[in-house]
């Protein structure tokens, strides 16, 4: 399969990560959309969220904690977190991750 996010899981990609843990790793979006904005992408392949829960739902439950704990080593008052499911909503890389974004105000 050539899923780009299965390549920097498993280092293939030279990435810097900003968090690793058993089954998650975070790294920085590489077209941000504020100034915090972070990949939050489990080491298994998923397609999008729902199967994720299905699929390896203590990967999930890792999300959401790195995601406090990213939000706090970035000093980041709020966050938003968005999971994008299906190209019509927007989903370009189809393994699932969380977007985390924060530094700006949102509407
Ligand atoms: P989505 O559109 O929800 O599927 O999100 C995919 C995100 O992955 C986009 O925001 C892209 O900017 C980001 N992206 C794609 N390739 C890379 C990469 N090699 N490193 C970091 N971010 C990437
Ligand atoms: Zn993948």
């Amino acid at each position: 399969m050539n899923c780009i996010f299965c390549k920097i899981t498993k280092g293939e990609i030279p990435t810097n990560f900003h968090y690793e843990g058993e089954r998650v790793i975070a790294f920085a979006d590489l077209n941000p959309q504020a100034p915090t904005h972070l990949l939050l992408v489990p080491k298994s392949h998923y397609e999008n969220a729902a199967e994720l829960a299905k699929g390896d739902p203590n990967a999930l439950v890792e999300i959401f904690s790195a995601a406090e704990q990213l939000a706090r080593e970035f000093n980041l008052e709020g966050y938003r977190t968005v999971f994008n499911t299906g190209a019509a909503a927007g989903q370009s890389v189809f393994h699932a991750h969380l977007h985390l974004l924060g530094g700006r105000a949102f509407s």
